[in-house]
């Protein structure tokens, strides 16, 4: 791609949000300054206020020792093999690779994505509420409903079908005998997942490109702030290279137990929601990276962020996250917070009144 077209891309992006935002569609009132009075311009939006940036790196990888630690738990417990021999014993191998398989991520994605629209839909609780990393940019019921429409939609066209057929060419094996021990199981989880962040960096990065963009992945994109639901808001053409496929490269090399799989679906799912959230919770996976690639649309390419290094398509993120920290120090800082926390108020209100907030905040 050239500097222009890149350029170009960039441009259309930006116009398309801000009108998005001037319509008050998925958005409100262009926000105020507390302390000068001002209109607050649009590169200061993304991480309003510091306690979105308070889950650091170290803090994120808290989510990602304890689901690996339970999972080994699991495995190696009574009730973990138990738990096999009547999976074993009950259903036949494609049974569980596609009913098993295809059921637990689906009911996964909507209990997570329901829990993160709550938040979004009420601004409650407000102790979730301020961890928000663009809070003027909303979605709302309308909005959410249209997005339901479109996961159910990739679910059940592209999601199902490929489950069925993987599971028809070659189920995994999911015998209580051939369970991985835990070094062999954290061997192929990390290769799994350095498997999605070259999957996912690569398939993602085409998609940015010239002539693509518009017809695959744009959609993706009409959610600049995005939303946990909104994960796979995309067409099917994206869902099944982007989404779906990277996800399994690990898994079909390493030909690993259903749990491996199992888990390795399940805990890349929850994370690209938790990516998709804008809500940085301390102690769960960072959604700085990804929510900052939907804000700049340029930057950010991949889950983890190590391809993104190699290439140097992190800079503006970088230099995002040093200018938002010289930013919230001081009287400026306490502004933010009691501006979003008065936002919060207004929400809780109104929902309990039945009614929209109010929006001239
Ligand atoms: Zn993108
Ligand atoms: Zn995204």
């Amino acid at each position: 791609m050239t500097a222009q077209q890149h350029d170009e891309l960039v441009r259309s992006q930006v116009t398309e949000s801000n009108r998005r935002f001037s319509t008050g569609s998925g958005g409100r009132k262009p926000p105020v300054d507390p302390a000068t009075g001002k209109l607050i311009p649009r590169s200061s939006w993304w991480g309003f206020d510091r306690v979105a940036w308070s889950n650091t790196k170290a803090m994120s990888l808290t989510f990602d020792i304890c689901a690996v630690s339970c999972f080994l738990v699991f495995n190696a417990s009574q009730i973990g093999r138990d738990f096999y021999h009547w999976l074993n014993a009950n259903y036949t191998p494609f049974q569980i690779d596609f009913y098993w398989t295809f059921g637990i991520t689906t009911v996964l994605y909507w209990a997570f994505a329901v829990l993160y629209a709550v938040v979004d839909l009420t601004s409650w609780p407000a102790a979730v509420f301020q961890y928000k990393v663009q809070p003027f940019q909303r979605v709302g019921f309308k909005e959410y409903g249209k997005i339901a429409v479109r996961v159910l939609w990739n679910q059940a066209l592209v999601t199902l079908p490929l489950a069925y057929f993987k599971a028809r060419l070659k189920p995994s094996d999911a015998r209580v005998e051939t369970l991985p021990g835990p070094l062999t199981s954290i061997a192929v989880i990390i290769f799994n997942i350095l498997c999605t962040e070259i999957g996912f960096f690569y398939v993602h990065r085409f998609l940015h490109s010239p002539g693509y963009y518009q017809k695959y992945h744009k959609q993706h994109h009409e959610y600049t702030a995005p939303v946990g639901l909104a994960a796979t808001y995309c067409t099917a053409v994206e869902h099944l290279f982007s989404n779906l496929l990277p996800n399994t490269i690990g898994t079909t090399i390493t030909q690993c137990h259903w749990s491996l799989t199992m888990f390795t679906f399940c805990f890349l799912e929850i994370e690209t929601i938790m990516a998709h959230s804008g809500y940085n919770l301390p102690f769960t996976h960072s959604s700085l990276n990804h929510d900052f690639h939907h804000f700049a649309f340029n930057e950010n390419f991949g889950p983890i962020g190590l391809l993104d290094g190699w290439y140097g398509t992190n800079k503006k993120f970088i230099r995002a996250l040093e200018d938002a920290k010289v930013r919230h120090r001081g009287d400026e800082g306490k502004a933010r917070a009691e501006l979003l926390s008065k936002i919060a108020e207004a929400d809780l209100a109104a929902a309990n009144q039945g009614r929209e907030a109010k929006k001239d905040w």
